[in-house]
C-alpha cells in the first residue's frame, strides 16, 4: 500500500501570495495534485517577527540556518515595521478567485499572521470571534460565502478559537499538530467541528535539526511518512514555493515514481464525517517541537 499525503500550504505574506503560490499552484495543477491554500488575510505585519528576536531563542538560529532574509526577502521583513503593511486578501481577490476555480481549496489562514500566532490560544471565544469576524468580512469580499475551513497561524488554537469557529459550522479546521484526525474535548465538553493535525514535521523545522541539509531534504522526508494512516504536510509558499521550489518539485517527482496517493482535505474531511462515531475524542496542550522556536497546539489522547 503506498502513502497518502494531503497537501497544506500556508501562506503567511505578501510575497507568498505573489510570489510563492502561483509557482506552486501552477505546479501542482500541471501534476494533478489537489492542494488546500491557507492565505492570512489581514495585513502582512511580518516585520513584527523581527522582534521574536528578543522572545525566543531558537529564532536567530532559524533566521541563520534558513536564510530566512533572502526567502522573506527584505520588503517582507520590514513589512509592517519601517514600511506600511500591506492588505493581503483584497490586493489578490481575482488570483484567489482563479486558483479555486482550478480546483483548488482556498481557505483562511487567520487575519494578522503575528497577532494569532502570539496571542490567540490564550483568547476566550469573544475575542477570538473579533478576529474571525475580520477574516469572514474579507472573504465573503473574495469569493462572495463564507469560509468552509480554517488553518491557525503557528498551528495555535484554544478552547476560545475553537468555540467561535464551532459557530461557524466549518467542514474542518487544521490548526494543531498530532497524528489523526479528532474532535476536540475541552473542559470535559466536546467540540463539533472536526480538526485535522498536522502529521509532519515542516521543513523549516527539519532544516534546523542535526545532520539534515537541502541535499537530503527529501530522503529525510520519505523516510518519516506513515503508510498506514493519513499524512497531512503543511509546506509554505514563501518556503517550498520559492528558495526550497527545486527540492519540492524533486520529492513531488518521487511521490509519482513511488505510487504516493495525494488527498484533498475537503474529501478527507467530507469521507471522516460519514462516521462521526469512529472519530476519536481528544484533547490539547501547547508543546514544543523540534527546530521550532516557541510552542506550538499539540494533539493530546
Ligand atoms: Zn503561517
Amino acid at each position: 500500500m503506498s502513502a497518502r499525503i494531503a497537501l497544506k500550504i500556508d501562506v503567511d505574506t505578501y510575497r507568498g501570495i505573489s510570489d510563492g503560490t502561483p509557482r506552486l499552484a501552477s505546479f501542482l495543477l500541471s501534476q494533478k495534485i489537489p492542494a488546500s491554500f491557507f492565505i492570512s488575510l489581514g495585513p502582512d505585519n511580518s516585520g513584527w517577527a523581527v522582534t521574536r528576536l528578543f522572545r525566543h531563542s531558537g529564532f536567530l538560529k532559524k533566521m541563520k540556518r534558513t536564510s530566512a532574509l533572502s526567502i522573506y526577502g527584505f520588503r517582507t521583513a520590514l513589512s509592517g515595521t519601517l514600511f506600511p503593511a500591506r492588505p493581503m486578501g483584497t490586493s489578490f481577490r481575482d488570483q484567489f478567485r482563479e486558483w479555486r476555480d482550478q480546483g483548488f481549496e482556498v481557505s483562511p489562514h487567520g487575519y494578522d499572521h503575528i497577532l494569532w500566532h502570539d496571542q490567540a490560544a490564550t483568547w476566550n471565544a469573544q475575542r477570538a470571534m473579533c478576529e474571525l469576524e475580520k477574516v469572514r468580512d474579507v472573504y465573503r469580499h473574495i469569493f462572495g460565502e463564507d469560509p468552509r475551513s480554517f488553518a491557525a497561524p503557528g498551528w495555535q488554537a484554544g478552547e476560545g478559537t475553537w468555540q467561535a469557529m464551532d459557530s461557524w459550522k466549518l467542514l474542518y479546521h487544521s490548526d494543531s499538530r498530532g497524528t489523526r484526525p479528532f474532535f476536540p474535548t475541552l473542559n470535559g465538553s466536546t467540540l463539533k467541528t472536526l480538526e485535522i493535525p498536522t502529521t509532519l514535521p515542516t521543513w523549516d523545522e527539519m532544516l534546523a535539526w542535526d545532520g539534515i541539509t537541502r541535499h537530503n531534504l527529501v530522503e529525510e522526508t520519505w523516510k518519516l511518512l506513515k503508510k498506514d494512516q493519513l499524512n497531512v504536510w503543511t509546506i509554505h509558499a514563501e518556503f517550498e514555493g520559492t528558495v526550497y521550489f527545486p527540492q519540492f518539485h524533486e520529492f513531488v517527482e518521487r511521490a509519482a515514481r513511488e505510487g504516493v496517493e495525494w488527498v484533498y482535505l475537503p474529501k478527507v474531511a467530507q469521507t471522516i464525517l460519514k462516521n462521526p462515531e469512529r472519530v476519536p475524542c481528544d484533547t490539547i496542550k501547547q508543546g514544543s517541537l523540534p527546530g521550532r522556536a516557541g510552542t506550538v497546539t499539540c494533539q493530546h489522547g
